[in-house]
């Protein structure tokens, strides 16, 4: 059993770096073997995803991932910056379905952007499709007429079985948890979400104990600050999928709470998948032992879950997590005026924790 860890760039390998600790410490007998990714690699003049790194990701039954990216590089050609690494990945193992888990820890309702009576125990996931829509699909081009006017093109576009996996997902994922799946689409304007909402009603049919509601985007934008608790599973598209979940993100208090998941068999008893933090690089603190490690801790605990089917650990980790907020630890993005910890003393909490009887 290996695991392809590909710490990247900025706070990547810190944050990556503590989440190996507490893999380790609980499954000495999968293999964690480190390779380069994004500005990194590009550092060392190779690709952002060097044929090496790929190549042990396809040998991999997981990928454990930091994050990607660096202002020095922005002004290069997309193909050629960091973040192009994390497209390719997604491509190459057709990482469909992105899950992501947004909960309030108990503790750190005070850190929320709402009132804290509004978000107390939150505990939604957004499941977002990953590989298709808009961000994928061609014609995609910038050009000018012979006048000299300007235009840009993007297309969106989505094909049956695109729509059909990633409910599914949504399904079986609520059918584990509160049994509500609420679809959001534009079904008003859209025919891609004309299609994506005919073919939600049908996969909804094999599971009659899950309640399915349907939002507009732009409700759903609203109905998650102003109700985020009603919240069990939302599926969406990919575009969607980006803005909703980082917007349901922040409701957790901060960025470096969150992982995330990305799948490429749905939810069957084994599969492989890329588990990463939601945040990026964070510039602002890279290299000063800062970041806040549980979003990378947290993509272990999915990593076991999805990829290992290994239930007890993951719960186990996730447990060990509430009990370090519950005590007070704090890493800075949460601490406010308050004392807080490095990267290096929370996960020391989190392992602490590990061992103590629930
Ligand atoms: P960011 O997520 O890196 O940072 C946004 C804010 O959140 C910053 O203030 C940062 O300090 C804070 N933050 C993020 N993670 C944190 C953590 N674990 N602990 C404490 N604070 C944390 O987003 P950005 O500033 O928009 O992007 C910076 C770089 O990261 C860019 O190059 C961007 O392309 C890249 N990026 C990569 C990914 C990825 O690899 N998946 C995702 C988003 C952005």
């Amino acid at each position: 059993m290996r695991i392809a860890v590909l710490p990247g760039d900025g706070i990547g390998p810190e944050v990556i770096g503590e989440a190996v600790r507490v893999m380790r410490h609980l499954r000495s007998d999968i293999d964690c073997v480190e390779a380069l990714v994004g500005a990194s690699a590009i550092r060392r003049a190779l690709p952002p995803l060097p044929e090496e790194t790929d190549a042990l990701c396809r040998g991999s039954d997981a990928i454990l991932f930091g994050s990607v990216g660096d202002p020095e590089f922005d002004d290069l050609p997309f193909a050629q910056r960091p973040e192009a690494a994390l497209f390719a990945l997604r491509h190459n193992y057709d990482l469909y379905a992105n899950i992501r888990p947004v909960r309030v820890f108990p503790g750190l309702e005070e850190a929320s952007s709402l009132r804290r009576e509004l978000v107390a125990g939150l505990d939604l996931v957004v499941v977002r499709e990953l590989t298709g829509g808009i961000y994928f699909s061609e014609p995609k081009s910038q050009g000018s007429d012979a006048d000299g006017t300007r235009w840009a093109v993007d297309t969106m576009y989505y094909r049956a079985p695109e729509i059909e996996r990633i409910a599914r997902v949504a399904f079986e994922l609520a059918a584990r948890r509160r049994k509500r799946v609420t679809s959001v689409d534009k079904h008003n304007i859209l025919a891609t979400s004309r299609l994506w909402r005919e073919v939600v009603n049908e996969v909804a049919r094999a599971y009659p104990d899950v309640e399915l509601i349907h939002l507009l985007v732009d409700n759903a934008a609203m109905q998650i600050v102003r109700r985020p608790r009603d919240f069990d599973v939302i599926v969406t598209e990919n575009m969607f999928g980006d803005i909703l979940s980082d917007e349901a993100a922040i409701l957790s208090g901060s960025i470096g709470n969150l992982p995330s998941a990305s799948l490429a068999y749905g939810l069957s008893d084994r599969t492989f998948g890329m588990y990463e933090p939601v945040g990026g690089t964070a510039p602002d603190i890279a290299g000063k032992c800062l970041a806040n490690p549980t979003a990378a801790i947290l993509s272990v605990a999915l990593l076991l879950r999805y990829s290992f089917n290994d239930e007890a650990t993951a719960r186990r980790i996730e447990a060990a997590v509430d009990r370090v907020f519950a005590a007070g630890t704090r890493t800075r993005d949460l601490a406010g005026s308050r004392a807080f910890v490095g990267s290096r003393e929370f996960t020391d909490e989190v392992l602490r924790c590990l061992e103590v009887p629930a």
